[in-house]
């Protein structure tokens, strides 16, 4: 194998390739932290407890790649078990569950794998991870007790698609959460809001990862995503009830809800 400059073995290769992604998912956890000035690590910790998750549980975290979210349900359910709530979940503590995180880009999966190696997560294969496009699942339908995806459904191609396959997927009386970034409505916050996004991130991008483009166009695309009402009215549209969302931080961040009954 030629790495441009010299011929490698398979050994090395892996080596070198590792690398590179512990540089990737290093600078992908330092900018989500400046970014968000480590909020977003909050936010997950919103979600998470608005699932209620449960022992013995089937989740689907989608576009979950390096594991932040289904580490975070990992733990809450090890808590309710280290709690020895026996008497509210007699039924489900000793079953087995199952956190599938399915993500389009098999990098990002590694990168999730290898952190759940370090923390100890999943060794006793409840953490699931599969490839997968959002838009077309490959689980059967009514086959999840949950589903979350955060700061995953902003990128992909046809929104409509994703809730569509969220909805199929989970059982009656599951529910949906979605984590995305959204539309601030304050005035003087939002001018404040619009110069930190289209001034300070592009900034923070070229000089923490040498990427001023990349971060153009992550605000682009908040920018691009439906506003908090209509990408509720979407979740209605694909069957979803009882919808509803939070703003987080005046709105620079939303958790949209539903469940399917
Ligand atoms: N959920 C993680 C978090 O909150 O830190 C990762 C979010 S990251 C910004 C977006 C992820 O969405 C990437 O891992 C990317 O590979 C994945 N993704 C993009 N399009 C997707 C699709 N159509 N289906 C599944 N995953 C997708």
């Amino acid at each position: 194998t030629s790495f441009g400059f010299k011929q490698v073995n398979e050994e090395e290769k892996a080596r070198m390739v590792g690398d590179v992604f512990t540089n990737v998912a290093s600078n992908y956890d330092l900018m989500n932290d400046l970014m968000s000035a480590g909020l977003h690590r909050l936010w997950k910790d919103r979600l998470v407890s608005m699932l209620n998750p449960f022992p013995g549980m089937k989740h689907l975290d989608v576009a979950g790649g390096t594991g932040d979210v289904a580490f975070r349900i990992l733990e809450n359910i090890n808590r309710v078990k280290q709690r020895g709530l026996r008497r509210v979940f007699e039924d489900t503590l000793d079953a087995e569950t199952q956190i599938y995180v399915c993500d389009i880009n098999p990098n990002m999966l590694n990168v999730g794998k290898r952190r759940a190696l370090e923390k100890g997560f999943g060794e006793d294969g409840s953490l699931i991870w599969v490839e997968g496009n959002a838009e077309t699942l490959s689980f059967q339908n009514d086959s999840m007790d949950g589903y979350t995806i955060a700061f995953g459904i902003r990128n992909v191609t046809h929104i409509e698609n994703v809730l569509s396959e969220a909805h199929r997927v989970l059982k009656p009386g599951g529910r949906f959460l979605c984590l995305e970034l959204s539309h601030v409505d304050i005035p003087i916050f939002k001018e404040l809001y619009d110069y930190y996004s289209f001034s300070v991130i592009p900034s923070m991008g070229n000089l923490v990862a040498g990427d001023r483009e990349s971060y153009q166009y992550l605000v682009e695309s908040i920018r691009r995503f439906p506003s908090q009402e209509k990408f509720a009215s979407m979740m209605a549209e694909a069957g979803f009830q009882k919808v509803e969302y939070e703003n987080l931080v005046g709105g620079v961040v939303a958790i949209h809800s539903g469940l399917k009954i």
